[in-house]
C-alpha cells in the first residue's frame, strides 16, 4: 500500500483534474501575479490532498482497508462535500457538483492506488465494493511498493518507506505535473473574468 505522500499527491492531482471539466471554472482561477497557493487552488486543493490520504486513518480504528476503502465511502465523501458546498458564505463561489466531484475523486484515488499496489498483509487488497459486498480486491499489478508501518522510526522501516515514496513520486509526479500544466493552460483564458467575483480587502 502506498505512503501518505503518494496518496496526497494523487488527491491534489484529482482536484486539478476536476478543474479540466468544462463548466464554471472561473472561480478556481487566480491571476498570474497571485501566490502559488492561490494559483494551485488554495484550501480546496489542500483538502483534496488530505482526502487522498485520509482513508488510512482507519488504522486508528482497526478497520484498515474495509469500508473506509470503498465506493460507499467515496459516495459518502461526495455527499458531505455537497452539503459543505451548499452552505455558502455570502460571497463564496462554489459550484456544488464540481466540489462534490473534486472531493469524491480525490478520495477515490486512494482506492485506485491501493488497488494497484503490492500488499503482503492478508487479506490482500481493499473492500472496494462495500456496502454491496465485503470481497477483497487487488489488481496484482504491483505498481507501488509495499510500505511498512511497524517500528515506524526504525532505520529498516524508514528505508522501506522512503524507497516506496520515491518510487511513487517517480510514477505520480510526471502525471501530476502534466495535469497541472494542462490546468494552467486551460484556466489561463478564464483568469480575466476573476475580478468580477474578487473582492479585495477594503
Ligand atoms: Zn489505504
Amino acid at each position: 500500500m502506498p505512503t501518505s505522500i503518494g496518496h496526497a499527491l494523487a488527491g491534489a492531482a484529482a482536484a486539478w483534474g476536476a478543474d479540466l471539466v468544462p463548466g464554471d471554472r472561473a472561480w478556481r482561477t487566480a491571476p498570474a501575479a497571485a501566490s502559488w497557493y492561490r494559483r494551485a487552488g488554495d484550501g480546496l486543493t489542500v483538502a483534496c490532498a488530505a482526502l487522498g490520504a485520509l482513508p488510512d486513518a482507519d488504522l486508528l480504528i482497526h478497520a484498515h482497508r474495509t469500508y473506509t476503502h470503498s465506493v460507499g465511502a467515496v459516495i459518502f465523501v461526495g455527499i458531505v462535500a455537497t452539503v459543505w458546498a451548499s452552505a455558502k458564505p455570502a460571497n463564496a463561489k462554489r459550484p456544488i457538483a464540481r466540489v462534490a466531484l473534486m472531493c469524491a475523486a480525490a478520495y477515490g484515488t486512494h482506492l485506485l492506488l491501493d488497488y494497484l499496489a503490492i500488499d503482503r498483509v492478508p487479506p490482500l487488497g481493499i473492500q472496494a465494493l462495500w456496502p454491496f459486498t465485503r470481497t477483497w480486491y487487488i489488481s496484482g499489478w504491483d505498481l507501488f511498493l509495499q510500505t511498512e508501518r511497524r517500528h515506524f522510526f526504525s532505520l529498516a522501516t524508514l528505508w522501506i518507506n522512503t524507497r516506496a515514496a520515491l518510487q511513487e513520486l517517480l510514477i505520480l509526479a510526471p502525471i501530476t505535473l502534466a495535469i497541472w500544466l494542462i490546468r494552467v493552460k486551460a484556466l489561463a483564458g478564464l483568469a480575466p473574468e476573476l475580478p468580477r467575483g474578487d473582492h479585495p480587502p477594503q
